[in-house]
C-alpha cells in the first residue's frame, strides 16, 4: 500500500499539531511550510519542508512559498490517467494526497482599528487559495481540510482505512467547502478594497473605518434546494439559505409531512413565524400573502388559535399556522373540526398525537423549527440592478412609551396597546390593528393610503362579526392627519398606538382628546414593504 503525502500549512496554528501527530500515527508522510514546519519539528514529528521539495527557499517575505510545479504538480495530477502519472515520475514529482490548510487571516487583521493599508494587502493569501483550489479541483484524489471541525471525521476515515484513503463522499464534502471558503476570501478582499475612502491606498497610517456591510459574496449562499416553480407557475425559482444565519425558520426545519414546500409556502412561514416568536404568552398567528389575518395570545394554545380564526375566518382558510408552543392534539382536532384547511402549520415541537390527528390531511406541510428569540440580523431586498441590505427591523420600541392625551390608558388598555403594536410590526404598511384581550380584531394591511387601511380594517372587523368597541388600535407609522384617527374611533376605538413624528403630531392629539381617548407614542416606526 503507498504511503500517503499530506501537505500542512496553516496561519492559525490551533490544533494542528494534534491533528499532524494523528497523521503520522497512520504512516501518513508530512510535508509543511517554514511556520508550520517549525512548530511540527519542535514538537517532535517528523516534517519535511516543501522547500526541500521545490529546491527553492521560501522567498518575497513568503509571498512565494508553495507556487511551483513540484507542489501543484502533486495536487493536480490524476492518479487514474496514466499520462499524468508518466509527468509526475518523468519530473520526480511525488503525489500530494492530503492538503490541510488555513488561510492569512485577512478578516482579523484589517477588523484591526491600526490596520493600514499595506497590512491588509501583506494578508492577502496567494499561495494558500491556490492550492485549495488545485485541490478541490482534483477532489477525487485529494482531500483537502480547511475547516478544523472536519479533523475528527477525516481521522475516523483514515484510522478505518489504516492511513490510505477517504471515502469519495467525505472527499467531495471537503472540496465544496473548499470553493464556498475561497470564493469568501476574495469577496472580502474585495469588499475591502472597494470600501475604502478615496486615497486610502496611499495612506501608510490606519485606514479609516469602513461601511459596516458585509460583502455578499461574504453572505456565503448555500443552495438548498431547486424549487418546482416561484411566486407563479411561469417563474422558476431555488431557495438558498445563509452560511451564518442566525436561528429561525430557514435555519432548519424538519417537515413532518405533506408535499414540498413553495416558494410562496416558505416566504408565508418565515413571515408567520418571526410573528409568533415575538410573543412570550402561548400565541398563534395565521397569515395570507405574508400578512397575519389574525393573531392571538391566550392561556393556551387552543384558545390563541380559536382567538386568531375569529379575526378573519374567511382569509384564514387555505394560510399558514405558527404556534410557539408545542402542537398538541386538541388543536389539531379543533383545526380538523372547523374544516380550517392550511397549507402549512409550524411549532417548535409537534407531538405524536398531533401528528396522528394530522395524518389524514396529506395536503398539510407539517414543520417543527426550534423556537429561538433571535432574529436574522439581515433583511435584504431586490432592486433592479442591485438589492438593498439593512439591519432587520428586529426591535418593537427603541425608545419609551410616551402619552399625551388628557387620558391616561388603563392597565388593560396598555396591554392592548402594546399587543396591538407588535402585531402591527408585522404587517405590510399602511398596517393598522385594532386589537383587544390579547387578539387582533381588524388587521388593514397593505394600502397605499392609512384611512383605506383603517376603513378595511374595520369593515373586515364587521364582516367576520366582531364588535370593535372598546379596542386599542396600533398605525405603523405616524396619522399624517386626524382622519384616520377619526375612521378608527367612529369604528369604536378607544385608545390608539403610533409613533408620532408628524408635522401635525399636534392636530393628531387635539382630535385624540376631542373624541376622549387615550394616544400613546412610541417614537419607533414599522414600516414593512
Ligand atoms: P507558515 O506559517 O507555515 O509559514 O505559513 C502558512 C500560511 O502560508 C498558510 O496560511 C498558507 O495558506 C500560506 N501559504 C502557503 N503557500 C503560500 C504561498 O506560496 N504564498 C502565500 N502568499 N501564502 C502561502
Amino acid at each position: 500500500m503507498t504511503q500517503l503525502t499530506a501537505l500542512l500549512s496553516v496561519s492559525d496554528k490551533t490544533g494542528i499539531v494534534d491533528f499532524a501527530q494523528a497523521l503520522h500515527g497512520h504512516g501518513i508522510r508530512l510535508l509543511s511550510t517554514g511556520g508550520t514546519a517549525k512548530l511540527l519539528a519542535s514538537a517532535g514529528l517528523p516534517v519535511t519542508e516543501v522547500s526541500e521539495i521545490t529546491g527553492f527557499p521560501e522567498m518575497l517575505d513568503g509571498r512565494v512559498k508553495t507556487l511551483h510545479p513540484r507542489v501543484h504538480g502533486g495536487l493536480l495530477a490524476r492518479r487514474d490517467v496514466p499520462e499524468h502519472m508518466a509527468a509526475l515520475k518523468e519530473h520526480g514529482i511525488g503525489t500530494i494526497d492530503l492538503l490541510i490548510i488555513n488561510l492569512y487571516p485577512f478578516a482579523q487583521a484589517t477588523a484591526k482599528a491600526d490596520c493600514t493599508f499595506e497590512d491588509a494587502i501583506e494578508n492577502i493569501d496567494i499561495g494558500g487559495p491556490a492550492m485549495l483550489r488545485a485541490a478541490a479541483k482534483n477532489w477525487q484524489d485529494v482531500g483537502v481540510v480547511i475547516d478544523p471541525a472536519d479533523y475528527p471525521q477525516v481521522l475516523a476515515e483514515l484510522a478505518a482505512s489504516k492511513g490510505t484513503s477517504l471515502t469519495r463522499a467525505t472527499k467531495f464534502m471537503l472540496a465544496k467547502k473548499v470553493f464556498s471558503h475561497t470564493a469568501a476570501y476574495d469577496g472580502m478582499i474585495s469588499n475591502y478594497l472597494t470600501s475604502l475612502a478615496p486615497g486610502a491606498e496611499e495612506n501608510t497610517a490606519a485606514v479609516p473605518a469602513r461601511e459596516e456591510y458585509p460583502s455578499v459574496f461574504n453572505l456565503q449562499l448555500h443552495k438548498v434546494q431547486g424549487m418546482r416553480y416561484g411566486e407563479n407557475p411561469h417563474q422558476s425559482a431555488a431557495f438558498y439559505r445563509e452560511a451564518q444565519v442566525a436561528p429561525g425558520l430557514l435555519a432548519g426545519w424538519t417537515q413532518i409531512q405533506g408535499k414540498e414546500l413553495s416558494f410562496n409556502n416558505i416566504a408565508d412561514a418565515d413571515a408567520a413565524w418571526e410573528c409568533v416568536k415575538a410573543f412570550e404568552a402561548p400565541a398563534c398567528v395565521i397569515v395570507k400573502h405574508a400578512n397575519p389575518c389574525g393573531v392571538a395570545v391566550g392561556a393556551t394554545l387552543l384558545e390563541a388559535y380559536e382567538k386568531a380564526l375569529k379575526t378573519d375566518p374567511t382569509s384564514a382558510f387555505g394560510g399558514i399556522i405558527a404556534f410557539n408552543r408545542p402542537l398538541d392534539a386538541d388543536v389539531v382536532e379543533k383545526i380538523n373540526a372547523n374544516k380550517h384547511f392550511v397549507e402549512v402549520a409550524i411549532a417548535p415541537t409537534i407531538t405524536p398525537a398531533a401528528r396522528a390527528a394530522y395524518a389524514g390531511k396529506v395536503n398539510v406541510r407539517l414543520l417543527e423549527v426550534a423556537i429561538s428569540r433571535t432574529s436574522n440580523p439581515l433583511d435584504m431586498k431586490r432592486v433592479g440592478g442591485g438589492m438593498l441590505l439593512q439591519s432587520a427591523d428586529n426591535v418593537d420600541i427603541v425608545g419609551e412609551l410616551k402619552v399625551v392625551t388628557k387620558l391616561k390608558p388603563t392597565a388593560q388598555q396598555l396591554e392592548d396597546l402594546k399587543f396591538a403594536w407588535t402585531v402591527a410590526r408585522f404587517v405590510k404598511s399602511n398596517a393598522i390593528v385594532f386589537c383587544k384581550d390579547g387578539m387582533t380584531f381588524g388587521v388593514g394591511a397593505g394600502q397605499m393610503s392609512r384611512l383605506d387601511s383603517a376603513r378595511i380594517a374595520s369593515i373586515k372587523a364587521q364582516a367576520a362579526g366582531l364588535s370593535l368597541a372598546g379596542t386599542a388600535v396600533a398605525s405603523d407609522a405616524f396619522f399624517p392627519f386626524r382622519d384616520g384617527l377619526d375612521v378608527v374611533v367612529d369604528a369604536g376605538a378607544t385608545c390608539v398606538i403610533h409613533p408620532g413624528g408628524s408635522m401635525r403630531d399636534d392636530e393628531v392629539i387635539a382630535a385624540a382628546d376631542e373624541r376622549g381617548i387615550a394616544m400613546v407614542l412610541t417614537g419607533t416606526r414599522h414600516f414593512r414593504h
